[in-house]
């Protein structure tokens, strides 16, 4: 059997995006990936569909997987030849044990890669707004265990060391013990006033920071309720904070926002809205697919036989022209044979995806709905003319009917089917219970359908009473009466309803607020 092979990556602290491109690469090539909770949800998205995902996750209370059963699952996986990639948070070699998983993968004859990842340790504080050095106030840093016991180090000694080693200090590990460490750095020699910051879960949505002093902090954390994880950095660098502070301004920051569309379709909306410091959430509840079946197929090439006939060629969204071009290249139809007709798309989306094809839209309504393309219609189109209407299978029937009652004769044709698609993950439940998703988006009816059955299967038993601390946001109005039909109070509604107006619209909501 071909051996298999281990690739150590760090994943980064938390920022999906902060993996490195050598990581990414071996995620998306491997058969298994191990993870554990530093190593947040996102990044599985980039696995292969079929990848096996292992969790060993540890939290502080209880350790689910043992380091050894760690170390031994690994070769097991790579003698069976598998490829694996284990993720671990932000840099392996930094607190992250990889010498005991490199060493027994080592003595079992296992080829493994150490990938180095974004450590927190200095990450962190950069989202912060703190430069771990600085030409006139740290020229070096030290980044130090908190978890160690005192007892096991002869400690005097040690935190003489420290304390005086280098310029700026980073304890990770150490909110449980941020009194202690305190303590011992004043009394080896630091001034109670020296600054102090803690930032937890840098880097994500809950990011937090309580700055202070060593004199004070450890009472402004109490009072905070601050829990690890969490990043210490003492020394002057902290106060760099007061002008550098760049994440808290984004207007999305601190909110994690669901966004529930096909994969195919999601990354504008997940760009624009981690663009604007918020954290977009894949779970994408639906699927296209084309449709299966002799007879949907024989309808298709029917309809498209008869290219010279049509009077307009009607297309309602971006996934309508995708598939239409596929079909006309399934059964070599030229476009040019439409040569009679008229385009119209719903939405510039739609007329964008037909530009890329070098169709120019000879109508864009003004209203990105199906009624929209109706008023807009208005008497160009005629009684004895004929449509083409090349659709999803979830299509709203009002255009055909209305075209139909204009006396104009409508061909549908269902190009693409839209089938439910029940994301594999393991902490949406658990973060909808607790609060953790601040937002959801719902893109169209079938999204609000589909999520309400994904979360079900997911063993989720009142997705209403889950979603109902969520805000809602649908992209129109159309989408938000189906969201209140299953019982959700929809709070963001765009006046255009295209991904660019949901998200303006998810800007507004925060000013409101906000009170600005
Ligand atoms: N290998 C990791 C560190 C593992 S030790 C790295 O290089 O980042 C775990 C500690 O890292 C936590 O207790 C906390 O102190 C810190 N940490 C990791 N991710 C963090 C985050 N997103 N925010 C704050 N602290 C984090």
């Amino acid at each position: 059997m071909a051996q298999g092979k281990v690739y150590l990556v760090g994943a980064g602290p938390g920022d999906p995006k902060l993996i490195t491109i050598r990581g990414l690469e071996a995620l998306k090539r491997s058969d298994v990936v191990v993870f554990d909770r530093l190593a947040g949800p996102h990044l599985l998205n980039y696995a292969r569909p079929d990848a096996e995902r292992i969790y060993v996750g540890k939290l502080p209370d209880r350790h689910t997987m043992k380091q050894e059963e760690i170390n031994r699952l690994l070769v097991d996986l790579a003698l069976q030849g598998k490829t694996v990639t284990r993720l671990k948070g932000g840099d392996p070699t930094v607190f992250g044990r990889v010498g005991e998983e490199a060493e027994l993968l080592r003595k079992n004859g296992i080829v493994y890669e150490i990938v180095p990842g974004i450590t927190s340790a200095i990450a962190v504080p950069a989202y912060a707004g703190i430069p771990v050095t600085h030409r006139d106030l740290a020229s070096s840093f030290s980044v130090i265990t908190g978890h160690e016991s005192p007892d096991k180090l002869d400690h005097s000694i040690y935190w003489d060391k420290v304390t005086n080693a280098t310029g700026t200090l980073v304890f990770l590990m150490g909110v449980a013990k941020i009194g202690y460490i305190s303590e011992q750095l004043i009394k080896h020699g630091r001034t109670p006033e020296t600054p102090v910051a803690l930032v937890q879960w840098g880097t994500r949505a809950e990011q937090r920071t309580v700055v202070g002093t060593l004199g004070d902090i450890e009472a402004r954390v109490k009072a905070a309720g601050l829990q690890p994880p969490a990043v210490i950095i003492v020394g002057d660098v902290v106060k760099q904070r007061e002008t550098l502070s760049w994440v808290e301004s984004k207007p999305l920051f601190g909110r994690r926002i669901l966004v529930t569309r096909a994969r195919s379709q999601a990354s504008e909306l997940m760009e624009r809205i981690d663009e604007l410091g918020g954290e977009p959430y894949e779970f994408p509840v639906i699927e296209t697919k084309l449709p299966a079946g002799e007879q949907a197929e024989r309808e298709i090439e029917r309809a498209l036989a008869r290219a010279e006939e049509y009077d307009w060629v009607m297309l309602t969204s971006v996934n309508g022209v995708d598939y239409f071009f596929r079909w006309l290249d399934r059964f070599g139809v030229d476009v040019r044979r439409f040569h009679r007709a008229r385009f119209a798309a719903v939405g510039p989306k739609t007329a964008e995806a037909l530009g890329l094809r070098g169709i120019r839209a000879d109508l864009l309504p003004e209203s990105f709905h199906a009624e929209g393309l109706l008023d807009s219609l208005g008497d160009q189109v005629k009684e004895g003319q004929t449509a083409l209407l090349p659709r999803g299978d979830l299509a709203r029937k009002v255009l055909p009917e209305e075209l139909g009652a204009k006396g104009v004769r409508t061909v549908e044709i269902d190009v693409y089917d839209t089938e439910l698609s029940v994301p594999r993950d393991i902490w949406l439940p658990g973060m909808l219970e607790n609060g953790e998703i601040h937002t959801v988006t719902f893109t169209s009816s079938s999204t609000v359908v589909n999520l309400f059955e994904a979360l079900r299967r997911l063993g989720v038993e009142d997705p209403r009473q889950a979603l109902s601390r969520c805000e809602i946001a649908c992209i129109g109005p159309v989408t938000a009466k189906t969201a209140e039909r299953h019982g959700l109070s929809v709070s963001v509604v765009p006046d255009d309803y295209t991904i660019d107006g949901l998200v303006q619209a998810l800007v507004e909501a925060r000013r409101h607020t906000k009170g600005e």
